[in-house]
């Protein structure tokens, strides 16, 4: 007969660590395996943001799964690389982590150059057959995925199956959004690399326009688990979203990565339905906030670089009680084929992506990805690119 998958949730205590240790103690982990072994953290800190705001993992959080494991006689790396907007070392610097580094915790960041990087083949891979990652990624002798938990405007929420885009070169990252969609990618790159432990951090998660301009939300919960699709299908849960309409972790358990069927999940630690919260998700946010239903157009294919860029933006208008100013101009960003929206309107083109229908446009913003500081100026009559 199967066993069930265990994903095991507890309420963050003032001891993170104590926290962390019972969780992993209903996973029934044997920690005595740790000892001597190197053991690889990776966060989600994709980018500069203030610590504890569910845009990045709590550098606390990930401080007590180092010094769980250190505890236990691993050897510990904390290794992320950060996204292709912003460099590791800024991102650890705004995020709280470089306390990390001061306090001699081994932080590596991967996506420094001098960095051995090694092609490896991804055995069914069904559109990545190879792919770049460094080589201490296959040299530590376990991964662990300590993500936030947050929505997500391309992927619904973001946790610890996405965080593992986060081992792969810069110039993969682009190709996963823009060739390959992100939940095929990262599902082929759990065929050859899948964490082997994942710690959710849903101190504070993240709901609304997320990943990065959405609003923190008290969860005040660690959850964990040794399949990833079983973790994230239990927060996805928690989060008040269905799993298997999430396509990542769809596809992750229909390619066998893990389980998503909640029927075949032990949960242990909590009563699930007691602690469901309905998260807002960016598109109710979006409605909520925009003047009119033809304002924004973000094509499917438009990677977190837009995406990130124009939510940043429409939360900056917000907070300046601005978002009224929008009410003549139409925002269109991501590759179309056939722009959605070409009438009475000034039309704002935002992104290189969207540089072959530039003609059309009463304003073209460059870049990828573009910078939000110009379609705010736009949109306050000071113009940066126009055509
Ligand atoms: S232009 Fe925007 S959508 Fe296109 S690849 Fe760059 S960041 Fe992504």
């Amino acid at each position: 007969m199967d066993t069930k998958a265990i994903v095991a949730v507890k309420k963050a205590q003032k001891n993170l660590v104590d926290t962390i240790e019972e969780v992993l103690e209903l996973l029934e982990i044997n920690f005595r395996q740790y000892k001597g072994k190197e053991v690889l953290i990776k966060p989600n800190v994709g980018v500069p943001a203030p610590p504890n705001k569910g845009i990045n993992t709590s550098p606390q959080v990930v401080k007590a799964v180092a010094d769980l494991f250190l505890k236990k006689g691993a050897k510990v790396i904390i290794g992320e690389s950060s996204g292709v907007m912003d460099t590791t070392s800024t991102c650890f610097e705004k995020s709280g982590f470089i306390e990390l580094a001061k306090q001699g915790y081994h932080m590596v960041d991967l996506k420094d150059k001098n960095l051995e990087y090694v092609k490896i083949n991804i055995p069914n891979g069904k559109h990545l057959k190879k792919i770049v990652i460094p080589r201490i990624i296959l040299e530590v002798d376990c991964i662990i995925s300590v993500p936030v938990a947050k929505t997500h405007s391309a992927e619904v929420v973001s946790l610890s199956l996405k965080n593992m885009k986060g081992i792969v070169p810069d110039s993969f990252k682009k190709k996963f959004h823009l060739i390959y969609g992100v939940h095929n990618a990262v599902v082929d790159l759990l065929k050859a690399i899948k964490p082997h432990l994942s710690i959710i951090d849903c101190t504070v998660a993240q709901e609304g326009l997320g990943p990065i301009a959405g609003t923190p939300v008290e969860m005040g919960l660690i959850a964990a688990g040794i399949d990833p699709v079983a973790v994230d299908a239990v927060v996805t849960k928690l989060m008040g979203f269905e799993p298997l309409e999430v396509r990542i972790i769809k596809l992750a358990h229909e390619s066998h990565i893990g389980t998503a069927d909640l029927q075949q999940i032990d949960i242990k630690g909590i009563c699930l339905e007691e602690e469901i919260r309905k998260f807002k998700t960016p598109e109710e946010v979006l409605k909520e906030i925009l003047p009119t239903a033809e304002t924004l157009f973000i094509s499917p294919k438009t990677c977190s670089g837009c995406r990130g860029c124009v939510t940043g933006a429409l939360w900056e208008l917000k907070n300046k009680n601005l978002l009224k100013t929008l009410e003549n101009y139409t925002i269109i960003t991501g590759p179309y084929e056939e722009l959605p929206y070409i009438k009475e309107n000034k039309v704002i083109l935002m992104g290189n992506c969207t540089k072959p229908h530039k003609e059309k446009g009463d304003f073209f913003i460059q870049g990828c990805p573009p910078w939000p500081g110009d379609l705010i100026g736009i949109i306050l009559g000071e113009p940066v690119s126009k055509i």
